[in-house]
């Protein structure tokens, strides 16, 4: 499982301040930043800990389970920003 950024997502990154293991990307000093509507967890790396929950203000974060039916095709589109 791992947690999933959606549309909501405005780039703000706090999660990226929140998550443990540096999985959310592209942070905002990275030189792809500019160039994405939102920001993506990498399955492969994220451990579930859920602590980016909180820290997001935009309701744009989910736990797999937890995304809502118009959003699931994000689900694939975090694995595909990694890919
Ligand atoms: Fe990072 Fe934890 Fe959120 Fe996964 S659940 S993206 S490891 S803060």
């Amino acid at each position: 499982m791992a947690f999933v950024i959606t549309d909501n997502c405005i780039k703000d990154a706090l999660c990226v301040d929140a998550c443990p293991v540096d999985c959310i990307h592209p942070r905002m000093d990275e030189a792809s930043f500019e160039g994405v509507t939102q920001m993506y967890v990498d399955p492969a790396e994220c451990i579930d800990c859920g602590a980016c929950i909180p820290a997001c203000t935009s309701d744009a974060l989910f736990a797999l389970d937890d995304v809502p039916a118009d959003k699931q095709q994000f689900i694939a589109a975090n694995a595909a920003y990694f890919a």
